[in-house]
């Protein structure tokens, strides 16, 4: 009896502790890559200033909680639906969560979700100084008000009213001509856009993946299957000067429901920072073992196109599984090719990588004299 009321006070000063010094995931998600650092960021929520049902310092809360590295407050600047109750003033969100923000080291960059009829669409401009200048009825005048600013301007959840009012039309020609729209979400919440995607590659727009939160978002454990619908950005160092040079440059990956999406070369990086294989351990005749370690928190699934290896490998999030494969004659590296499933280049085409194994010689164990 005695144990066990030490044990619950032991449990009780635990879950103390946990409160009083906030709950931020002790391991990253993501490793860093060569020459810059892996930044959680989302892009588009709300609060009670438009549409949303939270107050601006708990996005803050839930962004710390959730060990998010940047957001963005982005209001409606056309829908306020609260109005009655919370008068429309466009700066206050960012004015509000500001210094909640500096005390929980959550980078906080100022934005607004410019929200016409669809289409011609929703857009998110990020980095503004001033967002109710942005307050035009036409679009384009907006969205220029925006870059005017030096805004980072993404066009949202193109398809949200269906597939042909989310279709590319001289609007957005005009932005992209006037160099007024830099990217596109690929992913909003529960939703994939293929379309949006391949526009992006086709017309090098940066990619993004958002949560565009409304409700408080509820603490329940982040799993691989289960996190927000998230951006990871490739910035030189963790500031907001650094993820904005890093999203004109297109150094995104879009995080949604297990899986990354992005341009080519950052998906090889994230994987070659992520996935490290150990020399082979043990060997009986021609088969060798060696583990795989996984230090994303994607559980990775992979699937072979070569002839050597396991067809299919799933490697757990932060975790290390045992391989065992054909061992080459008289060969340097052991190489087995392999897709990877839920990183994606393109629509429908997983990243194809090689896993390569030095392997011992038997003439450097010889000694000679
Ligand atoms: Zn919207
Ligand atoms: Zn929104």
């Amino acid at each position: 009896m005695k144990k066990s009321c030490g044990l619950w006070l032991a449990v009780g000063l635990l879950s103390w502790t946990l409160t009083a010094f906030g709950q931020r995931p002790a391991v990253p998600y993501f490793p860093d890559v060569k020459d810059y650092k892996t930044l959680v960021c989302d892009f588009h929520m709300h609060t009670v200033f438009s549409d949303g049902t939270v107050w601006p310092t708990v996005r803050v809360q839930e962004a710390e909680r959730e060990g998010l590295d940047a957001i963005v407050l982005s209001d409606h600047i056309e829908y306020q639906p609260h109005r009655d109750d919370i008068p429309t003033q466009h700066e206050r969100p960012y004015e509000i969560a500001l210094p909640t923000a500096q005390e929980l080291n959550i980078l906080l960059i100022k934005g607004a979700e410019i929200t016409k009829d669809t289409p011609p669409g929703h857009y998110n401009g990020i980095f503004l100084q001033h967002i109710a200048s942005l307050d035009h009825p036409d679009v384009l005048d907006a969205v220029k008000a925006a870059a005017d600013q030096k805004a980072f301007v993404f066009w949202n959840h193109h398809t949200w009213k269906g597939i042909d009012r989310g279709q590319w039309q001289d609007v957005q020609t005009v932005m992209l001509k006037n160099n007024w729209l830099h990217g596109m979400e690929v992913a909003n919440g529960n939703t994939y856009y293929p379309l949006a995607h391949q526009w992006c590659l086709d017309k090098n727009l940066t990619m993004i993946g958002s949560s565009d939160i409304h409700q408080p978002s509820i603490e329940v454990p982040y799993t691989p299957q289960q996190h927000r619908t998230l951006t990871l950005v490739l910035a030189k160092e963790r500031s907001v000067q650094a993820i904005r040079e890093a999203l004109f440059a297109g150094r995104t990956l879009v995080w949604y429901q297990n899986q990354l999406i992005g341009p080519r070369s950052q998906l090889e990086a994230i994987y070659k920072a992520s996935v490290v294989p150990s020399p082979i351990y043990f060997s009986r005749k021609k088969t060798g073992f060696f583990e795989l370690t996984n230090r994303s928190f994607l559980d990775l699934q992979m699937q072979r196109t070569g002839k050597n290896g396991p067809q299919q490998l799933t490697i757990p999030a932060h975790s290390s599984v045992s391989v065992k494969a054909t061992l080459p004659d008289e060969a340097e590296t052991l190489t087995l090719s392999y897709v990877v499933t839920n990183m994606l280049t393109a629509p429908d085409t997983p990243l194809d990588v090689n896993i390569e194994i030095a392997l011992p010689q038997p003439a450097e164990a010889v000694t000679t004299n």
